[in-house]
């Protein structure tokens, strides 16, 4: 309990006003609830209780009584001046009323996968590329999609007319110790990144949350609306979420070997050929919107095939140049409309499970695989990802693997959650469908 009490301590001398303690449902929306400071000792000792089954993914009417207990590593003040109040962000561990652990609570997926890495005394760092538009807002202050400039990639100011939004987003990632490293702008007109420094796992994808909201509300601050959805605009570029990985063990980076022609270890290729392997089946967490696969089609910079090359972008994997203890690995499949906590729950555990069984990736594949034709990939070798929402889900429902690190009740909420999102697309009729077909049949 000495931690409680020197957290309640420190909530003291740095004048703390308000928690805000926060939680992901199943598809990454974030949850929230403000504490006032006379329930401080309260909350920090025993956590808040909830209903469990008004958040997506988690329980049945029946059995609904949950707790949320702040992880006090997590402590963070936040910087945003139109607060109230100081206010400390905690992001919280879900307990069933029985006390244990809910098995449903992303955080925990997330956190069993890196504890198998932990045990070994090795540690599992991410890096992320986030990317978004931003829009202008209508008159009431709602979004469009109203580009906000026509600028293109790494351009600068009067190009970039969000230069300072930038800036600004910049100096309140610093203030919350995230430790930006660039921001740019985007190939497409009114895109643009923010890329900050690795971390563990957990940790980056608890910043991962405060990160979007810190970026929305910047922009809103400017008049803008900014928005990581995979694919808002046809004809241009859409929002990805490259996710830079490597294996540390204490100082060294378990990835490299300089022997190797790319630079990487067995241990890396075996985790890549995990990858691989099973990619395919993961989509349904890494791309999990309806959107998202209008993101995935050849010609956008992002990955269409199931292949991994040193340089080459159009590849689903990508090995950057880097000094030793850069050399990583960057999956460029992913978008940020997503679960993190399982999105980076599914990496790992595919790359775990290439390592236990020593998968090997095939060749890397240096050419543009977005000009070749299907029997050229064929003669490779090279197969495609989902193309849809739907053929996801067909990958993951036969995934054994996929079954394995979700547990079963979120893997079924997954595919429940999923298969009525699809459904609810398909019996669409779209403008695309009335345009084409309503004056020629
Ligand atoms: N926007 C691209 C994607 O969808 C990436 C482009 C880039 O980072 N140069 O993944
Ligand atoms: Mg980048
Ligand atoms: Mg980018
Ligand atoms: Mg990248």
């Amino acid at each position: 309990m000495q931690d409680e009490e020197s957290f309640i301590e420190k909530l003291k001398k740095d004048e703390v006003e308000f928690l805000q303690l926060q939680f992901t449902d199943i598809s990454g929306s974030v949850k929230s609830l403000t504490i006032p400071h006379n329930r401080f000792e309260d909350v920090i000792y025993n956590g808040v209780m909830f209903d469990g089954s008004s958040i997506v993914g988690y329980k049945q009417i029946e059995d609904s009584d949950m707790k949320a207990v702040p992880e006090l590593s997590s402590y963070t003040i936040l910087t945003n001046e139109n607060y109230a109040g100081k206010t400390v962000r905690f992001v919280c561990k879900i307990f069933n009323s029985d006390g244990t652990r809910f098995e449903g609570d992303p955080r925990y997926i997330l956190e069993k996968q890196v504890e198998k890495l932990t045990k070994e005394n090795k540690t599992y760092y991410l890096g992320p590329e986030l990317e978004y538009f931003l829009f202008k807002q209508d008159e009431n202050g709602e979004p469009t999609i109203e580009p906000s400039d026509y600028g293109g990639y790494f351009d600068k100011e009067p190009l970039d007319k969000a230069f300072t939004v930038k800036q600004e987003i910049i100096r309140k990632l610093e203030g919350l110790h995230y430790y930006p490293e660039a921001s740019h702008h985007e190939v497409a007109y009114s895109q643009h990144e923010i890329d900050v420094k690795y971390s563990d796992a957990v940790t980056m994808a608890d910043r991962i949350i405060m990160i979007k909201s810190v970026v929305k509300e910047t922009a809103n601050e400017y008049g803008y609306y900014a928005t990581f959805m995979p694919k808002p605009v046809k004809g241009v570029n859409g929002n990805g979420m490259h996710v830079h990985q490597s294996i540390f063990s204490g100082d060294e980076n378990l990835f490299y070997n300089e022997s190797n022609k790319y630079g990487l270890s067995d241990y890396a290729m075996h985790y890549l050929g995990g990858i691989l392997n099973n990619v395919s089946n993961a989509s349904l967490v890494l791309a999990s919107t309806v959107n998202s696969y209008k993101r995935l089609v050849p010609g956008y910079e992002a990955p269409v095939y199931i292949a991994w090359a040193n340089r080459n972008r159009s590849a689903l994997v990508r090995i950057p140049a880097a000094p030793p203890k850069g050399k990583r690995m960057e999956l460029r499949f992913p978008d940020a409309a997503g679960n993190q906590y399982l999105q980076f729950a599914a990496i790992l555990g595919m790359g775990l499970d290439g390592i236990e069984n020593k998968t090997n990736p095939p060749e890397a594949m240096e050419k543009n695989i977005f000009e070749m034709d299907l029997a050229e990939r064929q003669k490779n070798g090279i197969k495609s990802m989902p193309g849809s929402l739907g053929q996801a889900i067909e990958s993951f429902r036969n995934s054994e693997l996929m079954k394995k690190i979700f547990g079963e009740s979120v893997f079924n909420n997954l595919l429940r959650i999923k298969e009525n999102e699809w459904n609810e697309f398909r019996s669409e009729v779209t403008d695309w469908e009335i345009n084409k077909y309503l004056d020629i049949y």
